[in-house]
């Protein structure tokens, strides 16, 4: 049986992968619930314990949240934004950048600490031909990596296996977060 860690990409199966991080098949999906008149997921007011589970928020300060993407590339992928509803970091106030780079750094500790992984992909979609599902509000992906990891969106293929990844990622790192909290704020 050959599992996710079983072998290593080679060079094509790496660019191939390269494309499916930065202009994935998965936005379709978020510009369909983007445009059904739902709010952005990035804005909204204060969250109880079960709509921070529903809504797979792992920290929600004054200027930045944290949340686990719901179409994840791989086990523990966030999306940290401003809570500002902005497109773009120039948009931003210096503060506002600082407190983002802060918790983004924050996220990082809490990912290595929770999942220990070898390495992190990083990035942004700024705009839709950029391959942004939600473009109007400016979000970094950070997207933790294990060694011959490639094939996990084949391996967790069906929405039933996603979500119990995401209930069991949130559940611990959840835990992380909110130790940082008082931290963060
Ligand atoms: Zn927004």
């Amino acid at each position: 049986m050959t599992g996710p860690r079983a072998r290593r990409p080679s060079r094509p199966e790496a660019a191939a992968e390269l494309r499916r991080l930065w202009a994935p098949w998965r936005a379709r999906y978020v510009r369909k619930a983007a445009g059904t008149g739902e709010r952005c997921i990035f804005c909204f007011g204060a969250l109880g314990a079960a709509a921070r589970r529903r809504r797979l928020v792992l920290y929600a300060g004054p200027a930045a949240l944290v949340m686990l993407n719901r179409y994840p590339y791989n086990n523990g992928h966030l999306l940290i934004a401003p809570r500002r509803h902005a497109a773009s970091p120039e948009l931003l106030t210096p503060a506002d950048r600082g407190t983002l780079g802060e918790v983004l750094t924050a996220s990082l500790a809490v990912l290595r600490r929770a999942l220990k992984p070898a390495a992190f992909n990083l990035g942004a979609n700024l705009g839709r031909s950029a391959g942004a599902g939600i473009a109007d509000h400016f979000h970094w992906h950070v997207v933790p990596r294990w060694d011959g990891d490639t094939n996990f969106m084949t391996v967790t293929a069906s929405t039933r296996v996603v979500s119990e990844h995401l209930a069991a990622s949130f559940e611990r790192l959840y835990l992380l977060f909110k130790t940082l909290n008082a931290a963060l704020s």
